[in-house]
C-alpha cells in the first residue's frame, strides 16, 4: 500500500473542501484532497451551476414561446421555437466540464496534492484512499471532513425509474409532458418553474400550508403568484404517500386524508437534503453531532482535537458560499492564523421567478428578538429599470434598529434581484446605518434605486412614492 503524509488532508472537493485547500497551499501549507466524484461537489456538478444554466435555459425558450404566441410586451414575433434539451444539456455540461477543469487548475496552482478517489478513516489522522491504482494511505497532522450533503430520500418513493432527485432532473435529454414536484423548497421551485416554462405541466406538493415555508410570506406571494400564471397547479398541506400500484400515478393525501392521483411521467422528489455522513468511517472517528450533523465550533472545530468538519456536513444553512467561508477560515487558522468565525449574515438567494434575496434579519425575525425596529419597503412597480426589464412585480425591504438605525437586514423579491445580494451582504456587514444607504448616491436606471428609496422610506424621507 502506498503511504503518504501531510500536514492538512482534505476530505471532500466540493465549494468547502477545495477553498480550503487552495487557500491553505497559498498559505505554504503542505495540503492533500482527496475527492471521489469531480472536482467543485454537489455545487459545480449537480446542484448551483447546473440548476441556473436550466433556469437560463428555460427562461430563454419561455420568452420565445410568448412571442410566438404573439404576447411579447416588448414587440417581438417569431415563428413557434422548439428546445432541444439533449443540447441544452450538453451546453451545461460544457460550463460544468469548464468549471471543474478551473478548480483542478487552481488546487494544482496552489500546490495541492489532489487524490482522485474514495477516502474512508482509518483514525483521526489516517485515511485509506481506494483509487483506481490501488489503496493509498494518508497519514495527517490535521484534517478536514468535508463530505457534504445528498438528496433525502422518502421511504414511500425511492428513487429510481420515473422518481427522480435534482441529480437526474439535471440531466433529463428530454422535457417531461407531465412533472410531478414533491417539495416546494430551494430545489422544487427553482426545477418545477424551469420545467414549467420549458413546457412540462408541472404539480407542486408541498407538506407545509404555503411554498418556500424558509420564507416569509410577504417575499413568497409573487413567487406564488408567478406560478399560478405559467400554470403550476400547487397543491398545499399535503404529502405524497407512493406511487399508484396501477398506472404509475402519484398519490397524495391531504391533512384531512382525502386521497388524490396526479398522473407524471417524472416524479421530482426535493424535500432537503441530509449531511454526508455514512460510508467514509465515521464510526472510527469520536464525534459530536448536532442532531444528523457533526458539532463543530466557532472555528470549525470538532470534538477531535486536529479534526475540522465544514459545509453541507455541518448543518443549515446548506449554501455553496457558507462552506466556501468555513474552508477559507479554516485553511487560515491551520497556517497558525487566529481567525474565528464573525460574519454578521450569510446571504440566502432563491432563484425562482422573480427572484428571492434574504440578508439578516426579517422584520418578523427582529421582533421575535425583542427589538424595536423601523422597516422601508419599496415596490418595484415605482422603479423605472424595473419597467423597462418588465419586471414589476416585488420590493426591497431594509428592516433597522429603531434606536440607532442600524441595518439588521435587507430582503428582495424580484426579476434579477439576486445581483443585489452583494450589496445588501456589505451593508450589513460593515454595519450600515440608514443614512449611509440612503446618502449614497446608486446610479439610474437601476434595480439598486428601491434600496436607497426603502432606505429612505424607512427614515421617512421616501422621493419616489
Ligand atoms: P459538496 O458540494 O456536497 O461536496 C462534497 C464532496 O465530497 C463531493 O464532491 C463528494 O463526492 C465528496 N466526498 C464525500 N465523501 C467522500 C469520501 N469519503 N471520499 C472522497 N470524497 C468524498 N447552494 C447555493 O449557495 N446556491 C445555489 O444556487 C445552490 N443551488 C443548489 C442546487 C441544487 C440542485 C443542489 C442539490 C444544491 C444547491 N446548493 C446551492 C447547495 C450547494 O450545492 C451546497 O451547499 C454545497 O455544494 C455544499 O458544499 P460542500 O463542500 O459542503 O459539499
Ligand atoms: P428545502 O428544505 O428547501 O425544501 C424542502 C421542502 O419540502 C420544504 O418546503 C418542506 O416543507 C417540504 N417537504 C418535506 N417533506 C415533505 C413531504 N413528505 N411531502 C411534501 N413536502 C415535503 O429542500 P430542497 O429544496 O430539497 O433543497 C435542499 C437544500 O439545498 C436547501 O435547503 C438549500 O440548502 C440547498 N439549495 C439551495 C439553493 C439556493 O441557494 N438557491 C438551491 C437549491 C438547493
Amino acid at each position: 500500500m502506498k503511504e503518504i503524509s501531510c500536514k492538512l488532508l482534505v476530505v471532500g472537493a466540493g465549494p468547502g473542501g477545495y477553498v480550503c485547500a487552495i487557500r491553505a497551499g497559498q498559505l505554504g501549507v503542505d495540503t492533500v484532497i482527496v475527492e471521489a466524484k469531480k472536482p467543485g461537489g454537489t455545487c459545480l456538478t449537480i446542484g448551483c451551476i447546473p440548476s441556473k444554466a436550466l433556469i437560463h435555459a428555460a427562461e430563454e425558450f419561455e420568452a420565445a414561446r410568448l412571442a410566438a404566441a404573439g404576447k411579447s410586451a416588448v414587440g417581438i414575433t417569431l415563428a413557434e421555437p422548439a428546445i432541444d434539451l439533449a443540447k441544452t444539456m450538453a451546453w451545461k455540461d460544457r460550463i460544468v466540464g469548464r468549471l471543474t477543469t478551473g478548480v483542478s487548475g487552481l488546487l494544482k496552482k496552489a500546490n495541492v496534492k489532489s487524490i482522485h478517489g474514495h477516502a474512508r478513516f482509518r483514525d483521526g489522522k489516517t485515511v485509506e484512499v481506494e483509487t483506481e491504482t490501488g489503496t493509498q494511505l494518508v497519514r495527517a497532522e490535521t484534517v478536514v471532513i468535508a463530505t457534504g450533503s445528498v438528496a433525502v430520500e422518502l421511504p414511500h418513493l425511492p428513487f429510481g425509474g420515473a422518481v427522480i432527485s435534482s441529480t437526474e432532473a439535471l440531466s433529463l435529454t428530454a422535457v417531461p409532458e407531465s412533472l410531478a414536484v414533491v417539495g416546494a423548497g430551494y430545489i422544487g421551485l427553482e426545477l418545477g418553474t424551469a420545467f414549467a416554462k420549458l413546457g412540462s405541466r408541472v404539480t407542486v406538493v408541498e407538506a407545509m400550508d404555503r411554498i418556500l415555508p424558509l420564507y416569509d410570506a410577504e417575499l413568497s406571494r409573487p413567487v406564488a403568484k408567478r406560478l399560478a400564471a405559467l400554470g403550476v397547479d400547487v397543491i398545499l398541506g399535503a404529502k405524497a404517500s407512493g406511487l399508484a400500484s396501477k398506472g404509475g400515478a402519484l398519490v397524495v393525501e391531504a391533512a384531512d386524508g382525502a386521497t388524490r392521483e396526479i398522473a407524471a411521467e417524472k416524479v421530482l422528489v426535493a424535500v432537503g437534503r441530509r449531511p454526508a455522513v455514512q460510508g467514509w468511517g465515521l464510526e472510527e472517528l469520536d464525534l459530536d453531532r448536532a442532531g444528523p450533523f457533526i458539532r463543530i465550533d466557532d472555528r470549525c472545530r470538532t470534538s477531535m482535537r486536529g479534526v475540522y468538519a465544514i459545509g453541507d456536513v455541518t448543518g443549515e444553512p446548506m449554501l455553496a458560499h457558507r462552506a466556501m467561508t468555513q474552508g477559507e477560515m479554516v485553511a487560515e487558522i491551520v497556517a497558525g492564523n487566529r481567525r474565528s468565525w464573525d460574519k454578521r449574515c450569510i446571504p440566502a438567494v432563491c432563484f425562482t421567478d422573480p427572484e428571492i434575496v434574504s440578508v439578516g434579519l426579517s422584520p418578523d425575525e427582529a421582533k421575535a428578538g425583542g427589538r424595536e425596529i423601523r422597516v422601508g419597503q419599496f415596490p418595484f412597480s415605482a422603479n423605472g429599470r424595473a419597467m423597462t426589464r418588465h419586471g414589476e412585480d416585488g420590493f426591497v425591504r431594509v428592516v433597522a434598529r429603531a434606536d440607532s438605525n442600524l441595518v439588521i437586514g435587507i430582503q428582495a423579491v424580484g426579476q434579477g434581484v439576486s445581483e443585489l445580494s452583494a450589496g445588501f451582504a456589505l451593508a450589513i456587514e460593515m454595519g450600515a446605518r440608514l443614512e449611509d444607504i440612503a446618502g449614497t448616491i446608486h446610479a439610474h436606471p437601476t434595480l439598486g434605486e428601491a434600496v436607497q428609496e426603502a432606505a429612505l422610506k424607512a427614515l421617512g424621507q421616501a422621493l419616489h412614492i
